[in-house]
């Protein structure tokens, strides 16, 4: 290879070697290629190409067409080539002279960069050293013919070259074209191009106007060889000589061979790189416009086609493994990049292709996934439930609208999308507030407040409530579920409430499978997508009354959902992903302790509501339930609402007032007359204390104010019926009066105030005839063996008789004593344990007679027992000791005072047992009169514990009972009865 082709390589390698884009190096080798390919007969354009030494009527690049056109110099360019003529090779031997062509072997010669000038191109050349740059200017206005200038590429960059990014201008920089200091020979390649100046455009220096640069678009005419610097300038002045390609024989097989080599791999460089093509297109195509026939001279760097060929197949193997990286890079990078885009291009195509074979969803469901996943936006889903979703996201995409799937999708879809994943309400942990609302709601009820308070106090130091359940226990209506809600306000959590008393369905807690058809949820995700956070307040009522079917254990998937320990991760059968329950603030109510299932019971906190006396029923309908009432039936506004009600009258007054001040109003309007009507009268309803007082007397005398409550609606609902009644009578009568007036609008309902007061006396008139006529069953002395016993039951506590009678039995021997056990029949609805406790009474009370020598009367007689108000169901066994003091008392022929109440279960050594419910059986004994209580000693604490006003007003319970028959088995002894 020759030094010159050596040159052009390095020249190019450099390029590639400084990382420039294989566009730019294409750029820069193609159209040389090109012209290489055409030269050497490949074109289709003409079938005679390549004879030697045709002269180049115009040369063809993408540079030169496209800056022909933009300067629209192309006529003047071609017509000064024509003038100047062929360019007539010199001698080989490179012997100096200026031929008939005009050829000068004398000229300027500039260095360039990077990439080099070839023949036939037109390259845009920008001059930057003033000297150099006025030079030129001189020579293209003073020279008639074209200026001609060699251009040298350098062999390496010198290091004042811009950085790369800087150089991404594509004008190859001649800024250190002043070559003074070195020495050109050993800087520059020796074969360069020869260029004609075809325009120079000066650049002024703003400061001084002087020129600083200039700017020139050069085309190369020729290769040629630097033999000798004459000048070292600036610029620099050297002697060239014209190199002439060597003859190629266009059937050597050398250079067919190589050359349909190169054809091939130009193909597949075109094949795998995109950009190529096109540029290789355009060179082709602006070929063959104009029909141009090329010099091989267009590639510098060899004289010999062989050699021109074999280097440019080297380029262009290496291009080919270039654009081959390239294409593989690109693939692996689109591949991934792209997988989403192509994923949503598939998806598209696949719907409009079911759209044309019709069996395309309607387009709603394109809408119902939007809508779903809208209300999933900024929800934070777990990991397991966005996999569902996705999935089934995906599944709905594709199903058709006809099909069973799409509803259940659709629907499983619609339930998953509207939890509330990870949406959680603030808790407001304040405890001046919770107090606030606690008593705005509620009547008394101290010890539970603070229960509550302190509950509320710990999660403000824990940060959470996590893992609580209170569960309150008491009768009905006692503010179990009031409570629950007013805690769910004081925390700033949404409330809901459901009940599972009498549920048998495992189903109704953790929802059916999917499968089935009108499969739903089970409540608790019911309640999550009602009330839109994962943290309210679930109030589950009646949790002692679950029941238990054959459809598995409701308890056991109640306990799934409370129980802190397993309910992070709640699965429900429908959802089919874990629910985290872990926040919820879960508040059980119930009646009874007994039924509620131990491993439920065990996590609960218990708080009991005991129920209410008469002093606190009073309160709470004086403070809450009659207010409320009366706000209820409309007689009379919300403390708010009072307020702006009396400033909208205020207000509508004052209109009227101005409009009575103008007596002389003519037309009267038809609304001013409707007017009254719309006014509603002033009402000052009342109940008074009294009628309350005999309302719970009388009326209402269970341990909770339900029964309280709505009586005192059912007495509000009367009053607002004669307010409205006695209203309508006014008004009809006043618009009467009205017609017959002279005209003088007098409002009817301005002065009226319609008055209502419900008091004792007629309190019948509202609710009828009172219950209860008297607090007790008996009056004055009770019979002996009847005793008044003190139960407690789900509707807190109450005083219940016990009856004890004998009958003699019929002897066959009069004189001698009767053998057989004695028998004791009970009625009265009793349940077992009561029954297995008659049992034991009867058996202590066969002891104590025993022990008193009064023996025989149990087995003489037969005996019964009763419980009256059979038609209720009791159990349970503190009965005990009132049952054996009945059976005592009637064996005794003793009575009880009838003051005198007792309970305590007593176990077969006559040992009285403590028993559940003190305060309520305290406040049913007060309330039916009795004094005397007695309780078993190990319920002490319990009655000490009392409310000071409970306990007033007993006799002092250790002492006797004013009756001969001594009840000392109270407290201290344990022991039923002393002799
Ligand atoms: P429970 O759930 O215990 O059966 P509720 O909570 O439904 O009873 O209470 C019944 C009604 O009695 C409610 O309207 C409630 O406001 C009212 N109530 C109960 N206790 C009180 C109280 N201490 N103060 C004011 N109102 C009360």
């Amino acid at each position: 290879m020759s030094r010159i082709s050596l040159g052009l390589v390095k020249a190019l390698r450099s390029q590639s070697l400084q990382a420039r884009s294989t566009w730019q190096l294409r750029q820069d080798a193609l159209p040389a290629l090109l012209q290489t390919r055409r030269f050497f007969g490949w074109s289709s354009n003409s079938g005679d190409d390549g004879k030697k030494g045709d002269v180049p009527e115009s040369t063809g690049t993408s540079e030169s067409s496209t800056d022909e056109r933009q300067s629209g110099r192309k006529s003047k360019r071609t017509s000064a080539a024509a003038q100047e003529g062929a360019i007539v090779p010199v001698k080989q031997d490179g012997h100096l002279r200026k031929d008939s062509s005009g050829f000068e072997p004398v000229c300027m010669a500039l260095p360039l960069f990077g990439r080099p000038l070839f023949p036939w191109h037109n390259q845009l050349i920008q001059i930057t050293s003033p000297k150099i740059a006025k030079e030129i200017l001189s020579l293209t206005e003073n020279s008639k013919k074209m200026t001609h200038i060699g251009f040298f590429l350098r062999k390496s960059m010198p290091n004042e070259l811009p950085k790369e990014g800087e150089e991404e201008d594509l004008l190859p920089s001649a800024k250190l074209e002043d070559m003074s200091g070195e020495d050109p020979m050993e800087v520059l390649h020796n074969v360069g191009t020869i260029g004609r100046v075809a325009q120079a455009v000066p650049v002024w220096s703003p400061k001084d106007g002087e020129v600083v640069a200039v700017q020139m678009l050069v085309q190369g005419a020729g290769v040629v060889r630097l033999e000798k610097v004459l000048n070292k300038g600036p610029p620099l002045q050297v002697q060239i000589a014209q190199i002439t390609p060597e003859e190629w024989d266009g059937k050597d097989e050398m250079v067919r061979a190589t050359m349909n080599e190169t054809i091939l791999t130009v193909q597949e460089i075109m094949k795998v790189s995109s950009s190529f093509r096109e540029h290789a297109q355009y060179v082709n195509q602006s070929l063959q416009q104009r029909n141009a026939r090329v010099q091989p001279d267009a590639v510098l760097d060899a004289t010999n086609p062989l050699d021109k060929l074999r280097l440019a197949l080297e380029l262009l193997k290496k291009e080919l493994e270039v654009a081959k990286l390239q294409q593989k890079i690109s693939n692996q990078i689109e591949e991934k990049m792209s997988k989403n885009q192509r994923e949503f291009m598939l998806r598209e195509q696949l719907k409009s292709i079911k759209k044309e074979l019709g069996i395309d969803k309607d387009d709603g469901s394109e809408t119902i996934l939007q809508k779903f996943k809208e209300r999933l936006e900024g929800k934070e889903v777990p990991k397991e439930a966005k996999e569902a979703i996705d999935t089934e996201f995906e599944k709905f995409a594709n199903l058709a609208k006809e099909s069973q799937e799409y509803q259940m999708t659709r629907n499983y879809l619609d339930w998953l999308s509207s939890m509330p994943w990870s949406v959680y309400s603030k808790d407001t942990f304040d405890l001046k507030k919770a107090r606030e609302i606690l008593d705005r709601d509620h009547y008394g009820l101290a010890d539970i407040k603070d229960r509550i308070r302190e509950f509320i106090a710990v999660g403000v130091l824990r940060g959470s409530m996590q893992g609580k359940i209170l569960c309150f226990v008491g009768p009905p209506g006692v503010g179990k579920t009031s409570i629950g809600k007013s805690i769910a306000e004081a925390l700033g959590r949404e409330f809901y409430r459901f009940s599972v008393g009498g549920l048998y369905d495992v189903a109704e807690i953790k929802g059916h499978r999917r499968t089935y058809v009108g499969a739903m949820p089970g409540k608790i995700i019911q309640c999550l997508k009602k009330v839109q956070t994962s943290n309210p307040l679930v109030l589950i009522d009646e949790v002692d009354k679950i029941g238990r079917g054959h459809h598995g254990d409701p308890s056991s998937a109640l306990l799934e959902l409370l129980d802190p320990s397993q309910n992070s991760a709640f699965m429900d059968h429908y959802l089919d992903v874990a629910v985290d329950c872990s926040n919820i603030l879960f508040v059980c109510t119930a009646n009874v302790l007994d039924t509620i299932p131990g491993p439920l019971l065990d996590r609960m906190e218990v708080i009991r509501l005991t129920g209410y006396d008469l002093q606190e029923k009073m309160k709470i309908a004086e403070q809450y339930l009659v207010p409320n009432a009366m706000v209820e039936v409309g007689l009379k506004q919300k403390k708010a609402e009072a307020q702006s009600e009396v400033q909208v009258q205020k207000v509508a007054e004052e209109v009227e007032k101005s409009e009575d001040a103008k007596p002389q109003e003519p037309e009267p309007e038809p609304e001013v007359k409707a007017e009254p009507k719309q006014l509603k009268p002033e009402v000052k309803a009342e109940i008074e204390t009294g009628a309350i007082e005999s309302l719970i007397r009388w009326y209402c005398r269970e341990a909770g104010v339900r029964n309280l409550q709505k009586h005192i609606e059912r007495i509000c609902r009367k009053l607002a019926t004669k307010v409205v009644e006695k209203w309508e009578d006014k008004s009809q009568g006043t618009s009467s009066k009205d017609t017959d007036a002279t005209g003088d609008a007098i409002d009817p309902s301005k002065s009226e105030v319609i008055e209502l007061r419900v008091d004792e006396a007629s309190l019948s008139e509202y609710v009828g005839k009172p219950v209860f006529t008297s607090d007790r069953l008996y009056e004055g002395q009770l019979p002996s063996g009847t005793v008044t016993g003190l139960a407690w039951t789900a509707m807190g506590g109450s005083v219940l008789y016990i009856e004890a009678t004998a009958l003699a039995r019929r002897r066959s021997d009069p004189d001698k004593p009767a053998t057989a056990p004695p028998m004791l029949a009970v009625t009265g609805q009793l349940g077992n344990v009561m029954k297995e406790s008659s049992q034991i009474a009867l058996l202590v009370a066969r002891r104590q007679l025993q022990a008193r020598g009064k023996d025989g009367f149990f087995e003489e007689h037969e005996l019964f027992l009763h419980c009256p108000e059979g038609a209720t169901p009791k159990d349970g066994p503190s009965a005990g000791v009132t049952m054996t003091t009945a059976l005592l008392s009637l064996a005794m022929k003793k009575p009880i005072p009838t003051d005198l109440a007792m309970t305590g279960e007593v176990s077969l050594n006559g040992k009285v047992l403590a028993v559940g419910g003190i305060k309520e059986k305290t406040i049913a004994a007060r309330r039916a009169g009795c004094k005397t209580l007695i309780f078993p000693e190990a319920n002490r604490r319990d009655f000490d514990e009392l409310p000071k006003y409970l306990q007033d007003g007993l006799n002092d319970l250790v002492a006797p009972s004013p009756s001969e028959f001594h009840l000392h088995f109270a407290f201290d002894r344990g022991l039923l009865i002393e002799g």
